[in-house]
């Protein structure tokens, strides 16, 4: 029985994961998050065993506070999601990025490498990062792999590929048992607003504009977040210490047709709007800068070592997100 520091787990995928797990595994949980304007407490409501599972409010960057929850909690396990994680806001204000997602995971790391100085045997610290390390890729060019070359384009994805190299270098360095996985675009319940798919669900619910960046024709892999969640429990089981793995939905629309997408779905289930079917509401605006055009994600190596692959088709898992 697994007992997992999860951080960020009140957010988007922390709290998809927490609720995973207790359904799906006899691991013991602790949440430490800092409930910024991205971590809700409601999104620990309602967890199918929540005997199994304890909350604490805090910042990963509080040296004490994390070393003192490894202590009081037993940690041999660290699933590392807590981030600011949206590009926009790393355009407007990078400094925070830093803070949290670099200097934050170092102070993780240093609990880990302290707390358990005998690393034999049951820890492992698992990193959750993204593909936009991996900077932007040409239509003809192959999808990433793990030996795709670092060349991220904004400020949050520079401070991920800085943190992904310090918990490598962990690993090198003081042999901390580590894994990372790099993932594409996620989507599901519980995602914020400020993201593409929810913000156009909602805009489109109440008949407003949706904006689309620049002409929608970027290419993102999207993943659905159970998907994601069952891809990292394969690694926390069978995956090799100082590896990497991508995870993908081998899903590669471009953003407009997401949006299409969901128009359509809500057309059908709650019915046309007098002004006329949703799609007329797409409305394009100035592009973000620095906006990668596309990526694609080669997933085999999980793929191929650990038995994983996505469960969920985009339609049906678009769908589930719209009804959410
Ligand atoms: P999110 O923004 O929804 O949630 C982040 C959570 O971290 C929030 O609950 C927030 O309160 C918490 N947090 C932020 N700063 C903190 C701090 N200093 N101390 C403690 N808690 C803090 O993010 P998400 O979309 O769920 O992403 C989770 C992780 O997955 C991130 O590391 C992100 O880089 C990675 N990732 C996300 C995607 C995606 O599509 N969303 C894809 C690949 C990888």
């Amino acid at each position: 029985m697994r007992r997992i520091l999860v951080t960020g787990g009140a957010g988007f995928i922390g709290s998809n994961f927490i609720h995973y797990m207790l359904r799906c595994s006899d691991a013991r949980l602790v949440t430490l998050d800092a409930l910024t304007y991205a971590g809700l407490r409601e999104n620990l409501e309602h967890l199918p065993d929540s005997s199994r599972h304890a909350f604490v409010h805090g910042d990963i960057c509080d040296r004490e506070l994390v070393w003192s929850i490894f202590d009081n909690h037993q940690i041999d396990t660290v699933v590392h999601f807590a981030a600011e994680s949206h590009v926009d806001r790393s355009i407007v204000a990078p400094g925070r990025f830093i803070e949290t997602n670099v200097v934050g995971t170092m102070n993780l790391l240093e609990a880990a490498r302290n707390r358990w100085p005998d690393q034999a045997g049951y820890h492992r610290f698992h990193h959750v990062s993204t593909d936009e390390v991996y900077g932007t890729l040409e239509p003809e060019e192959p999808a990433f792999t793990e030996s795709t070359p670092y060349d991220p384009s904004s400020p949050y994805s520079a401070s991920k590929a800085a943190s992904d190299h310090l918990v490598r270098a962990y690993h090198r360095t003081y042999g901390l048992p580590v894994t990372i996985s790099n993932c594409s675009n996620n989507y599901g319940p519980r995602q914020l607003p400020e993201k593409l798919i929810p913000l156009t669900i909602l805009r489109a619910l109440r008949g407003e504009e949706i904006p689309v960046y620049g002409d929608g024709m970027q290419v993102r892999d999207w993943l659905y977040v159970d998907d994601h969640c069952g891809a990292i429990n394969s690694i926390l089981r069978g995956g090799r210490e100082g590896e990497t793995y991508n995870v993908g939905g081998g899903n590669q629309p471009a953003n407009l047709s997401i949006v299409e997408s969901i128009c359509e779905i809500l057309d059908e289930l709650v019915g046309v709007q007098s002004k006329g079917p949703r799609e007329s509401l797409i409305t394009f605006v100035a592009d973000r800068p620095g906006h990668d055009r596309r990526y694609a994600i080669d997933f085999s190596k999980i793929e191929s070592e650990l038995g994983w692959s996505p469960k969920e088709t985009l339609e049906a898992g678009l769908r589930k997100t719209v009804k959410w």
